[in-house]
């Protein structure tokens, strides 16, 4: 028993008995876990009854808040600029933070992006914007307020003392099989950008075979207990639920999606990345109060100017050269034929064995490696058509990528017998939820 009155064993069989948990008894747990005082072992076993369980939602707004009261929260009411963030459950070849942080920015609000690296297959913003020489991920939370004063958008690394509870929860929950509950999911990217002081925030929750939410339905309901858990604490928050069955873009990596993001601040870019970029901006702009055309602001080369200047408050050459691979292989196709699929999950396992992500945290990524999609569903090819261009530091890594590729595409006649179009591209974007 803790001098707070609790034993962790009570609160464990609570809800192991699926018993709702009182807001004291959550209150206790998450402070008396960061402090060190409830032992891994029985965290683990009330994640595992929370996981097999559930929370009401209430329990998970109690949840949130306790990691919230963990550690600081930002005030950024000093900016002088309505803040808007955005949060993406994470996928392959999703740059859109790159693209969108400086636009939204041109835009007229200030976009406090705290980023992460990726871990697994999934890219990490950090990553990325470490391809360029010289840009530092790491600024002081004055530094930080004052680059979003004075640029209007800053890229960094969350500091430690932002939901702490959440650090190290999320480093049990990923060793105790039970990151995948949906209120723990939801608890934790909120604590963090609730914490981070936007007044505004747009959720990207990916779905498909490269996202964590593998069907709509979950997806939708962790977007609803995230969006509940925003404007419970003041934040107005809306989600975007989007395809992540195929990889974004052409590029999956993290130096050649940085040179695809600036492809699309320069006006070009592919579609797919572009249709994004504009309809999270527009969303963004919304929330933020903002009467502004992303379209038109991308296209008088503002987001550009913004970008640069971004990319210079972090120490980077605004005309920077990114690294080059060691070692480039080009696949093929042996067959002629309409791409009737392109699995996120394989490209993104096969650039991450190629370098461009890390199996352990500690692990450094190679900023050049990655795999460029040369074809996307829908695209008609024929016999020889370039599919995929892999690039890499460490040649040795080429045949297990190469052997993850083979089963990521697939070729077909593209028209059944009766002769209709049999191969189907995925909606990009499947739902809006607004409050
Ligand atoms: N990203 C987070 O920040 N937390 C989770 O639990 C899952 C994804």
């Amino acid at each position: 028993m803790s001098r707070s009155g609790f034993a962790a064993v009570d609160v464990i069989a609570a809800k192991r008995d699926r018993q709702v948990l009182s807001d004291a008894e959550i209150d206790w747990a998450v402070a008396a876990y960061t402090r060190g005082e409830f032992a891994d072992e029985q965290m683990s076993a009330l994640l595992m009854a929370i996981l097999l369980n559930g929370m009401s939602p209430g329990e998970t707004a109690r949840w949130t808040a306790a990691m919230i009261e963990s550690g600081i929260r930002l005030d950024l009411s000093q900016v002088g600029r309505p803040t808007v963030d955005k949060h993406s459950t994470g996928g392959v070849g999703d740059k859109m933070s790159l693209p969108l942080a400086p636009l939204v920015a041109a835009c007229g609000a200030a976009v406090p992006q705290l980023s992460g690296r990726g871990l697994g297959h999934t890219g990490g913003t950090l990553d990325k914007m470490e391809s360029i020489p010289g840009w530092t991920a790491v600024l002081s939370p004055a530094a930080m307020i004052r680059q979003l004063s004075d640029v209007g958008a800053v890229i960094c690394a969350a500091s430690e003392d932002l939901a702490p509870a959440d650090r190290k929860l999320y480093a049990l929950r990923d060793v105790t099989a039970t990151v995948e509950s949906i209120p723990m999911i939801a608890a934790s990217i909120m604590s963090k950008k609730i914490a981070e002081g936007t007044d505004a925030l747009v959720l990207d929750v990916k779905v498909g075979s490269g996202a964590f939410m593998k069907s709509v339905e979950r997806a939708a309901e962790l977007a609803e207990a995230m969006v509940d858990l925003g404007w419970a604490h003041g934040v107005r928050v809306s989600a975007l639920l989007t395809d992540m069955s195929v990889p974004l873009g052409v590029a999956v990596g993290n130096a050649m999606e940085v040179a695809e993001a600036v492809d699309v601040l320069a006006g070009g870019g592919p579609a797919d990345v572009v249709a994004l970029t504009l309809a999270l901006a527009a969303e963004m702009v919304s929330l933020a109060g903002l009467d502004v055309d992303p379209e038109e602001v991308l296209a008088s080369g503002a987001a550009m100017d913004t970008w640069r200047s971004m990319v210079a408050a972090q120490g980077g050459e605004p005309d920077f050269v990114l690294p080059t691979p060691r070692e480039r292989h080009i696949v093929v196709a042996d067959s002629a034929g309409v791409v009737s699929r392109l699995d996120a999950l394989k490209v993104g396992v096969a650039s991450w064995r190629l370098g461009a992500g890390r199996a352990r945290k500690e692990d450094r990524v190679q900023a050049a490696a990655g795999i460029l999609c040369l074809a996307k569903p829908g695209d008609t090819v024929s016999a020889g058509t370039p599919l995929f261009e892999l690039h890499t530091d460490t040649p040795e890594r080429l045949p297990e990528a190469l052997a993850d590729l083979a089963d990521a595409i697939e070729i077909s006649a593209g028209t059944d017998a009766a002769g209709t179009d049999a191969v189907t591209v995925p909606d990009l974007i499947i739902d809006v939820l607004r409050r």
